[in-house]
């Protein structure tokens, strides 16, 4: 306890150091965790280029590693939020003036409703999505990136301006045991779009925050998977990935990768619907990654980078904008992964990445050379092969999937990494 007290005195100093030579001129943090009364208050309509293109990408892969996990699920949520169920890629066109429409006074989305022992489906999550798309049509646009292979649509939430030069990606629970991870982007999502208007570092706001850069947010891009780790494989709707489920439980049987019950493993799962871990299919070491040499709960690479509709749409996100860092969340362990075996002046850039991340979050930074990850995921292919900084956030700690208790404290560590990479990044044009 007292350990931990110091800890956060010395985050907190750290920040304060760290927001200064950002240039912030201001000092004071005023991110308060916890959700706080939101407030109807929420500021009037401003209206930002809200409408951004369309899209079409699909598909990618990406990176890291992780550890331990935990059996979770139980209940189910329920409540309901206005508007209906998840709209998609489009958006609303240029010169309409964006209005936010009248809100409650006690706008509360399902996010709010989760306890421990709850499971926040992706339904959930889509209904959560477009009920903030309605009321905050100036501050977020949602879009459709791409389609699972059991028909899912995986959502983007963009913020900020999209006109902007600087682009950053924000991928969550690519790796269908850590949807915990989901839970943290739309707590972010949800304060960024109550307290728009309200100091968040120092006395700058999220609305003067995001006036140079665009963040693409993807909150859920394994939804395949989450739903197999929560329901088990009966969830997946078309008959032949249900199949070909069962002889992936098969084969991994056979070679010793079910540890538990069946129950665990399925709780357990990490890959996609088709059995490709999504962070071993991108095009960096690809090649020469081993890993399981068939569709597998985890670690197995697929049949060619890019071959995963998860993987594309990353990859295709990339090919649309200018993107200056790229954030993928993981769980668990409480690092940051950074490095990837990069050098020279990507590899500056990865280190200040990693600095401004774990001084934030209080987390520990791990070479991913040093700890020897396994090769060809989303960071390495974005830090090696692109050229652009990119690190894996590991939250949490324990065994996946982590309780939805946890989340508090997945927010509290986490508060200000939105805001201050939007300074960080946005401020540099
Ligand atoms: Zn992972």
């Amino acid at each position: 306890m007292r350990h931990a007290n110091s800890i956060k005195v010395l985050v907190t100093a750290a920040l304060v150091l760290l927001i200064a030579a950002l240039g912030l001129g201001i000092a004071v943090l005023v991110k308060r965790p916890g959700k706080e009364e939101q407030a109807g208050s929420a500021a009037e309509s401003v209206s930002l280029p809200a409408s951004s293109g369309e899209t079409a990408p699909e598909e990618g892969a990406e990176s890291t590693a992780e550890t331990g996990e935990e059996p979770e699920n139980s209940g189910e949520t329920a409540p309901e939020s206005a508007s209906s169920g998840a709209e998609e890629a489009s958006e609303s066109t240029a010169a309409e003036e964006t209005e936010n429409p009248e809100r409650p006074e006690d706008l509360t989305f399902l996010i709010d409703e989760v306890s421990d022992g709850d499971l926040y489906s992706y339904d959930d999550m889509m209904e959560d999505l477009a009920s903030m798309a309605y009321y905050f049509p100036d501050r977020m646009t949602l879009r459709t990136l791409g389609e699972t292979a059991d028909g899912r649509e995986i959502p983007e939430a963009v913020l900020g301006d999209p006109e902007s030069e600087t682009h950053l990606i924000f991928q969550y629970t690519m790796h269908a045991r850590e949807y915990i991870n989901s839970l943290l982007a739309m707590r972010q999502l949800e304060d960024y779009l109550l307290h728009y208007d309200e100091p968040v570092i120092g006395e700058t706001t999220y609305r003067e925050l995001f006036e140079k850069v665009c963040f693409h947010v993807i909150p859920m891009d394994n939804p395949d998977g989450v739903m197999i780790s929560q329901e088990g494989p009966e969830a997946i709707r078309d008959e032949e990935l249900r199949d070909g489920l069962e002889a992936i439980f098969e084969y991994d049987d056979d070679h010793g990768y079910v540890k538990g019950s069946r129950e665990q493993y399925w709780r357990r799962w990490k890959a996609n619907a088709r059995g490709v871990d999504v962070n071993r299919n991108f095009d960096s070491g690809w090649d020469s990654y081993s890993g399981h040499g068939a569709p597998s709960t985890e670690r197995y690479k697929g049949e060619a980078p890019g071959s995963e509709a998860e993987s594309r749409i990353i990859l295709a996100l990339e090919k649309e904008y200018p993107v200056a860092a790229c954030i993928s969340y993981h769980s668990a362990g409480g690092t940051v992964y950074w490095d990837y075996g990069s050098s020279g002046d990507i590899y500056e850039k990865d280190k200040e990445l990693v600095n401004i991340v774990t001084m934030l979050t209080g987390y520990s930074a791990s070479s991913s050379v040093v700890t020897s990850q396994d090769a060809a995921g989303c960071s390495d292919y974005f830090v090696l092969e692109l050229e652009i900084p990119a690190v894996t956030i590991e939250t949490g700690s324990g065994s996946c999937p982590l309780p939805a208790g946890d989340l508090e404290e997945l927010w509290e560590e986490n508060c200000l990494v939105w805001p201050s990479l939007a300074n960080r990044y946005g401020r540099e044009n």
